[in-house]
């Protein structure tokens, strides 16, 4: 789809890391986020109109229109409805023009916390760049340490649209961030990134020798983002003493607050059990920091089954609102039960007991 816009002169603008294997019915069932999401909106903010067939067999149809006050958005009912609701079959999204310049630039940031309020600066002075990606040490001197002095974290800001926008935007940015002591290191770590932003195969080489590694993303306002990541990052090497690593980056920005997307490996004992000890204790872990924190305990990448536990902590009273939708959207249960809302385990055989334990 990418390719074909961009031969006719325009973008989708969302483009997750994952852009080769989903497919987007899937990225629209899951929420997702494209690393350009500062500036083009996340898929919710993108998907204008769609056909679903709902469990009982009818297809609906929502009409694409540039804005309606007639009752709810009853296109949120399935976007992010993790295929509990219908199934999503046509899709209309907002395009955009090409953009005719870019302005890219990366800074070496003393900390995370510095880093975090330089964005919280400008995000919420009304900038909007297309990237903005804040990586801790660890990360920093993976990618980028011949960039960097020691112990700094890195900043990388890209910048796009109609050239007097970009290079007037960029210009604006690059005061704010050297005002918050942000050391300019020009448009090179921001080029590598494009180049090398989707490949993974270095994962492999760990799971391989028996090491987990997973990624876990959740968001919070300003206010609470910073210790959500010193409590996540000290925590866990404290409490969990299979842990190798954690490491953190802050890629999807908002004028009220971020995300933050750790990366995390640990050598568990070389055992069934033992894996899923240590596995699930690392996300009990984060989602528990995440919630006494005030934060949600998903950005991007959906509940799932994993995160499923955690769902009504994460809605607190509205969830009963999340259990009726289910129940009236599917009175049979036979849409991807055990997603998005818990069952117990063996409690899934017939609609009657799925709902009886909600
Ligand atoms: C390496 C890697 C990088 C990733 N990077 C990102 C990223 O940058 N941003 C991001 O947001 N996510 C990212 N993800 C998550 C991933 O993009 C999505 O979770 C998933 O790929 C969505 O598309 P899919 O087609 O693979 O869906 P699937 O994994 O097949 O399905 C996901 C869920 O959606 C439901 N579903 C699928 N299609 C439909 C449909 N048509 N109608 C209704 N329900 C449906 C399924 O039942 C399932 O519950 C990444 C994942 C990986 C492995």
């Amino acid at each position: 789809m990418e390719d074909y816009l961009n031969q006719h002169g325009y973008i989708s603008g969302h483009y997750p890391q994952s852009i080769d294997l989903a497919q987007i019915g899937g990225l629209v069932a899951t929420r997702s986020s494209g690393q350009f999401s500062t500036k083009y909106g996340n898929i919710e903010n993108l998907v204008v109109g769609f056909e679903a067939v709902m469990p009982s067999g009818d297809i609906i149809r929502i009409k694409n229109v540039p804005r309606r006050s007639a009752g709810p958005d009853l296109r949120q009912l399935l976007i992010g409805s993790e295929g509990t609701m219908g199934i999503i079959t046509e899709i209309t999204i907002k395009i955009f023009p090409k953009p005719a310049d870019r302005w890219m630039c990366a800074y070496g940031i003393k900390n995370m916390r510095e880093g975090l309020h330089i964005i919280q600066t400008f995000m919420r002075e009304g900038w909007n760049p297309a990237v903005v990606r804040l990586h801790d040490r660890l990360e920093a001197a993976k990618s980028y340490s011949k960039f960097l002095n020691e112990g700094e974290s890195i900043l990388l800001i890209l910048s796009e649209g109609p050239k007097m926008y970009a290079q007037a935007e960029g210009k604006a940015l690059d005061k704010i961030i050297r005002d918050g002591r942000g050391r300019s290191l020009g448009p090179e770590p921001v080029e590598s990134w494009l180049e090398h932003r989707n490949n993974t195969d270095e994962l492999h080489e760990f799971t391989n020798q028996g090491i987990i590694v997973d990624t876990i993303e959740i968001a919070a306002n300003w206010s609470d983002i910073g210790t959500i990541y010193e409590q996540v990052t000290e925590r866990l090497k404290k409490e969990v003493p299979e842990l190798l690593l954690v490491t953190g980056h802050s890629s999807h920005s908002y004028p009220q607050g971020t995300n933050l997307y750790f990366i995390l490996g640990a050598h568990p004992p070389q055992d069934p059990e033992g894996v899923e000890r240590v596995y699930q204790s690392i996300w009990k872990k984060v989602m528990e920091i995440t919630l006494e924190n005030n934060g949600t305990i998903c950005h991007h990448h959906g509940i799932g089954k994993l995160r499923a536990p955690w769902i009504p902590q994460e809605l607190g009273s509205s969830y009963t609102m999340l259990k009726k939708l289910k129940r009236s959207m599917d009175p049979q249960g036979i849409m991807n039960i055990g997603t998005l809302l818990p069952v117990n385990e063996g409690e899934e055989k017939d609609a009657q007991s799925i709902y009886s334990c909600y």
